[in-house]
């Protein structure tokens, strides 16, 4: 399997997966030319795109995906409540012409040769979902916009070969920072995001001999370093001995990332 990041980050979140013969998006947060870019860099073309899977309704994740299903007649899958909502912003232009399937947590499906499996995360946003993948005996688990973990979120990310956390931010730097105190209650609850302490304790539950790859996603841009995030992820997860760590790297916020081959 391979796994590429596009975008990642508060300002748009894009993913890359494939089989060599399917080849999938999670998400479309930036526009339709960086998508495309982000693409050709991993040798894949728009027409190649057989789904763009959803996860939540906030802009930084859709508002690429009206543009880019109806050039090139992309089906789009989400939650049925998340559907509603997305064709409910007009900002995304006229999305009748867009394809919607309805899919559920914890009922895997297939697209081409990858089975995908989607389970609820707890996020601000009407039915958040994040997705795994399988192909070929490996397995690819993502997980970003999410408040805190779950035994559910453990189990369903259990046994991945690559794992794409969120660590969002430094508590301390979201504390003294400039957002409005609401924003900051926003973030740091149970329906915001991942802290980099906590992105590095999830991490640590789901270490295994399997798990070879690790990157870190949705950094705010200005409530955390990717050297800051990456630094305390290591130590959180292991206790900052290199030796045991996985490959693992920050995802840049808005150019591809190397594509991971598993
Ligand atoms: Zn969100
Ligand atoms: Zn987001």
């Amino acid at each position: 399997m391979e796994f590429g990041t596009i975008a990642s980050g508060s300002s748009g979140n894009c993913l890359y997966v494939g089989s060599g013969s399917t080849h999938l998006l999670v998400d479309a947060g930036v526009s339709c030319k960086k998508v495309l870019a982000g693409l050709s860099a991993f040798g894949v073309d728009g027409s190649d795109i057989q789904a763009i899977l959803v996860t939540h309704e906030h802009s930084d994740h859709i508002s690429g995906i009206g543009v880019l299903s109806r050039k090139y007649h992309i089906p789009v899958y989400t939650t049925h409540q998340t559907a509603v909502a997305i064709q409910r912003s007009r900002s995304l232009g006229d999305l009748s012409r867009s394809e919607f399937f309805a899919i559920e947590p914890g009922r895997p499906f297939e697209i081409g040769d990858i089975c995908i499996d989607a389970f609820s995360i707890p996020h601000d946003a009407v039915d958040p979902v994040s997705y795994t993948f399988e192909h070929g005996g490996c397995k690819i688990g993502t997980v970003t916009d999410l408040g805190y973990y779950n035994d559910e979120i453990i189990h369903n990310l259990e046994n991945s070969d690559l794992l794409y956390v969120e660590a969002n931010h430094d508590i301390r730097m979201l504390q003294a920072g400039p957002y409005p105190y609401p924003l900051k209650q926003r973030i740091l609850g149970n329906y915001g995001h991942l802290c980099n302490e906590m992105s590095g304790r999830l991490i640590a539950l789901l270490h295994n001999d399997r798990l070879k790859h690790v990157i870190l996603g949705h950094l705010s841009k200005e409530n955390n370093y990717p050297d800051l995030a990456l630094e305390t992820v290591i130590l959180e997860a292991y206790g900052g001995r290199a030796s045991t760590n996985p490959d693992i790297f920050v995802a840049p916020r808005d150019t591809a990332s190397a594509l991971v081959t598993l």
